[in-house]
């Protein structure tokens, strides 16, 4: 839409709302946010818990960096770790997803002084130098390479594979605990469980991206307390902050201790830990993420019975869902937002992805499947 920005795809929306799930173009239409922004509105737009908490901490102390003690960090670092399993006990906020991966894998490497990383096939973990390299797809990383190096990729939820790749020069394996970008990809039972296993006998760190599986999504705070495996290091950015801009990792005791110099001058910034402090507060006090796992449910019921043979597969964990069409995505999402006002995502060539905000109630979930009817399944919608 821009004339200036030369990077972003364009979808011609002008929006300039946002309420609970849904969001107003400039002439008043309203939409059914079925992507919040690839998951960054877990609490649905301009949550006023946030609002408020954002708008107070701009007029009191916008910026000072993370060398002086403020409040609002202090809390949000608090919320954050607390939502966490047991044994991942401190935490360091940065600007994104990517960063926070960035800093994993640095964190890893200087706490176990090897260098290796294993990833997994269709991974997507950033795009800064270091994240890229284990993120799996050759588009993202082909025409910027050499990237940083020493990354082997293992198939995704194989793992026997896994098994077999990890060794005693293994810094850390990442993963991320359901694949987001690569097709909402749901690994085997046991399979974090291997990970987990496989690098405490290597002496390995266990990295979980949670970037997108996080902050309730799932149906628990974090998408690795459905699999009961807590990693080393957690990763999390896009709904940390309801929107904002922020991203942070928490980390197990002996990868603190083993942490080498890094920093990043706006780490964890009063405005957006004021967010970061609502966001988890708001999602662990009203128990969202159970609300997650039962529209996540109903969801999936709902589109199972409504698209049945239409569709390869509906698959995915609470309010992280993917359909995997027998057509293209990118197609069906642009039928949904031009013709049913409902905004999806697809996640590869053929997976429309849905991220509703974890708000979304009955009535909206019962919009959206009447949309995919009527986009995937037209035939049943018309009878
Ligand atoms: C989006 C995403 C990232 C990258 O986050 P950015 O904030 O865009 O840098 C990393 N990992 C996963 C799993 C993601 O979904």
């Amino acid at each position: 839409m821009s004339d200036h920005d030369f990077i972003s795809g364009s979808k011609p929306i002008p929006l300039e709302r946002g309420e609970g799930s849904s969001l107003y173009s400039t002439d008043g239409t309203e939409y059914l946010d079925a992507g919040a922004s690839y998951a960054c509105t877990p609490l649905g737009h301009s949550h006023p818990a946030v609002v408020d908490a954002v708008q107070e901490q701009v007029g009191k102390l916008t910026f000072v960096d993370s060398s002086f003690p403020v409040q609002s960090r202090e809390d949000a670092y608090a919320a954050l770790v607390a939502s966490t399993p047991d044994g991942l006990e401190s935490a360091w906020f940065c600007n994104s997803g990517t960063e926070a991966n960035e800093a994993a894998l640095k964190f890893a490497r200087s706490a176990t002084g090897n260098s290796k990383i294993i990833a997994a096939t269709r991974s997507f973990h950033g795009r800064t130098m270091g994240s890229l390299a284990a993120t799996w797809k050759d588009k993202y990383k082909k025409p910027f390479e050499p990237l940083a190096g020493d990354v082997e990729f293992v198939p995704y939820g194989d793992s026997e594979e896994l098994a077999e790749a990890v060794d005693d020069e293994t810094a850390a394996v990442i993963l991320e605990p359901i694949q987001g970008e690569g097709g909402i990809n749901v690994p085997s039972a046991g399979y974090l469980e291997t990970a987990r296993e496989v690098t405490d006998e290597a002496g390995a760190a266990l990295v979980f991206d949670e970037v997108q599986t996080g902050m309730g999504r799932t149906g628990s705070m974090w998408a690795c307390q459905n699999a009961g495996v807590t990693p080393d290091i957690l990763t999390t950015a896009k709904g940390l902050g309801n929107g904002l801009p922020i991203g942070g990792v928490v980390v197990a005791d002996w990868i603190a201790d083993g942490a080498a110099s890094h920093n990043a001058t706006f780490s964890g910034g009063p405005v957006v830990t004021a967010a970061v402090h609502a966001t988890i507060s708001t999602l662990v006090e009203e128990e969202w993420p159970a609300h997650a796992a039962s529209m996540g449910d109903y969801l999936t019921t709902e589109l199972e019975a409504r698209l049945g043979d239409e569709v390869r597969e509906v698959r995915g964990e609470g309010l992280l869902i993917g359909i995997e069409l027998k057509r293209g995505a990118n197609r069906a999402a642009r039928d949904l937002a031009i013709n049913h006002q409902v905004l999806a995502l697809p996640a590869g060539r053929t997976v429309l992805r849905l991220l509703p905000p974890l708000v979304i109630d009955q009535e909206e979930a019962d919009q959206l499947v009447d949309a995919l009817g009527a986009v995937i399944a037209p035939d049943e919608s018309d009878s």
